[in-house]
């Protein structure tokens, strides 16, 4: 209790962002910081998920928490590039589940495509609270659960090494919100055309995946709905000329260049 006679959940309550007016700046940005506090609670995310939100937050703060040019470009190739795809995968770690496991539910009907768990830090408690929240998405099949089988991906060890023999294993292209630079590197060794989402154009994934959205996954996966909603009216040969113009190197490059406008307009202001 403090001396206003409060105590300290009360305070919390207070605080909650619940509290905070919609037309408050960060109001959703605070939004879905509460959901990945509330999901580490609940035990479905581990406390290295809550580090890895915070790091992409500062990014979408830097980039003015909205889609910019270069994530949209990629956004298209990404989504010829799954149309195209025989075995696409979607790959489903703790953040994506919290934040957007209806649209990765949807997008897989649509392509159609198989869903699959793959967490960094795997533990069979986290593994059965991310497939139920995949199944209160409407997910019909999840692989990647606990018990499934699984094979190792060639230049990965231990957990991370996991892939589905029908899902990640014989996968021509894989979505991977949020991978790992080793494991994004593996994936692409493999032959498979990785496409991640990531808000830091710095990080190994972002450089070793074929294509990298550089944008918020929450606002990512409605775009890619819609584009694949768009484009499978395209024929196959206005797809590859799509996915054949796109250049991942320069594409993330622009996003570089955002961020470098940003602080130059921050000097001169
Ligand atoms: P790498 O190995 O690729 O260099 P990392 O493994 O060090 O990166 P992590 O610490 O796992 O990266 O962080 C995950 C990444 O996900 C960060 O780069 C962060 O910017 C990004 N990120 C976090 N939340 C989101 C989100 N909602 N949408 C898109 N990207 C996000």
């Amino acid at each position: 209790m403090n001396k206003k006679g409060i105590n300290k959940k009360e305070l919390m309550d207070v605080l909650n962002m619940h509290d905070i007016s919609p037309s408050h700046p960060r109001y959703r940005s605070l939004l879905l910081r509460d959901k990945m506090a509330q999901a580490y609670r609940e035990g479905i995310l581990a406390d290295s998920a809550l580090i890895a939100h915070g790091r992409g937050e500062a990014f979408d703060y830097i980039f003015g928490e909205k889609t910019n040019p270069p994530a949209i470009k990629a956004i298209r190739a990404a989504s010829a590039t799954l149309l195209l795809a025989e075995n696409p995968v979607l790959s489903v770690n703790g953040n994506t589940a919290v934040l957007a496991a209806e649209d990765m539910v949807e997008l897989a009907s649509l392509l159609p495509a198989k869903v699959e768990i793959n967490l960094f830090y795997r533990t069979p408690p986290r593994v059965v609270q991310v497939e139920r929240v995949l199944k209160n998405a409407g997910a019909n099949e999840v692989l990647g659960k606990e018990g499934d089988d699984f094979l190792p991906l060639k230049g990965l060890e231990g957990p991370r090494s996991r892939a589905h023999p029908e899902g990640v294993y014989i996968a021509d292209v894989v979505l991977v919100p949020l991978e790992d630079g080793d494991r994004a590197e593996a994936l692409v060794a493999l032959g498979k055309k990785v496409i991640t989402i990531d808000l830091n154009p710095l990080s190994r994934t972002a450089k070793k995946s074929s294509i990298t959205i550089v944008d918020n996954l929450v606002r990512t996966i409605p775009l890619i709905i819609n584009e694949v909603k768009r484009l499978r009216e395209c024929s196959r040969q206005e797809l590859e000329e799509i996915v054949m113009e796109f250049d991942n190197d320069e594409n993330v490059s622009s996003s570089l260049e955002l961020i470098s406008e940003y602080f130059k307009r921050d000097e001169d202001s």
